[in-house]
């Protein structure tokens, strides 16, 4: 089998330890990670497009982002992608990223989706919403506040505030209500826990048909992975599970991110500006909303079958940006009210 220069690439990387090309023409390093089949087609056709050749570097999102700070200015990083807003905006205040500058950007991605100075892209998303018991749960919570709501004890399950997600979803509703509201809630929720906070989102949702749970906060591509795939103590029981797009009569769903931006060394900028207004475009939109079953951000795109089935909603259009500005004020208050 011939390898490809990006395969080799990596290989050189592996074998000599930083091997990677830095300012080469025709070439772009990519941090990343996303590692889902369906990125294999994303990175090629971009390829055929450009001529510009891809070295990936993959990994953890926290350990990509302390590699590009170790690396400084020496760094060959061109482009960082990760999820959550929370990550993004870590990665900005690090320092390692720059901003871009593209018409073709602020045309196609929603302005609550990037970063106030254009630091990071949203370029998909996934909700964070409510699951519950059809069996038990006869009248699932309708809104966030709902979750906090007493007739709801002992009923919910929700992973730990270490967890990025919960940690923008409650920064969403500072930004939203404010603070004191924002701590009133997060007491709320703890004191209708089910269940001290264990596992992952998929967890939460085995919770659910296992009995353990009434009530499960999750994003909606592990329900709609479990759908499409079989997923161990979740797809064979899925019909118990329904679904509550919180707050349709108010602010909307809490979503969040798939991102990226430009690093703030890129040694192939112009590369780097091409290959985030390529994530932009409908041909790509649809591989990077599909390799992990969330919505892309150009409204128009398709997404994935199990995504569609989950049906319409309304989003909460707050910018996320703002969001991400109270994030370290939603740690201190999840400290505040003990949530493990
Ligand atoms: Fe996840």
């Amino acid at each position: 089998m011939t390898k490809s220069p990006a395969t080799l690439s990596l290989i050189l990387a592996a074998t000599f330890g930083a091997a990677l090309p830095a300012l080469a023409e025709g070439e772009l390093n990519l941090y990343s990670s996303r590692h889902y089949d369906t990125d294999e087609k994303l990175y090629s056709d971009f390829t055929n497009a450009t001529g510009i050749t891809i070295n990936r570097i993959e990994g953890k999102a926290d350990e990509l982002i302390t590699r590009i700070h170790a690396e400084g200015a020496n760094s060959p990083a061109d482009v960082l992608i990760t999820v959550d807003t929370s990550r993004l905006e870590r990665a900005k205040d690090a320092g390692i990223l720059q901003a871009a500058q593209s018409a073709v950007l602020e045309d196609k991605i929603p302005a609550n989706l990037q970063d106030s100075d254009n630091q990071w892209f949203g370029f998909s998303q996934r909700a964070r919403i409510i699951f519950f018991d059809k069996e038990t749960v006869k009248n699932p919570p309708k809104t966030y506040a709902d979750l906090a709501d007493p007739a709801y004890k002992g009923m919910v399950c929700i992973r730990s505030s270490t967890n990025t997600y919960n940690q923008t979803l409650l920064a969403s509703i500072i930004e939203n209500n404010g603070a004191e509201a924002a701590t009133k809630w997060a007491q709320g929720v703890v004191d209708n826990m089910a269940r001290a906070p264990q596992g992952g989102d998929t967890d939460q949702l085995r919770g659910i048909v296992s009995g353990e749970c009434g009530i499960a906060v999750a994003n909606t591509y592990y329900f709609a992975r479990a759908m499409a795939k079989d997923v161990d103590g979740l797809s064979a029981d899925i019909a118990k599970v329904g679904w509550v797009f919180p707050d349709q009569d108010g602010t909307g769903a809490h979503v969040n991110l798939s991102g990226g931006g430009i690093a703030a060394h890129a040694p192939n900028k112009e590369n780097a500006v091409k290959f985030l207004e390529y994530l932009a475009s409908e041909s790509a939109q649809k591989y990077f909303a599909a390799g992990n079953n969330e919505f892309p951000v150009v409204a128009s795109v398709e997404t994935t079958s199990a995504v569609q089935s989950l049906g319409e909603f309304k989003a909460d259009d707050v910018s996320l940006s703002a969001v991400a500005k109270k994030l370290p004020m939603a740690l201190e208050t999840f400290n505040k009210v003990g949530w493990e």
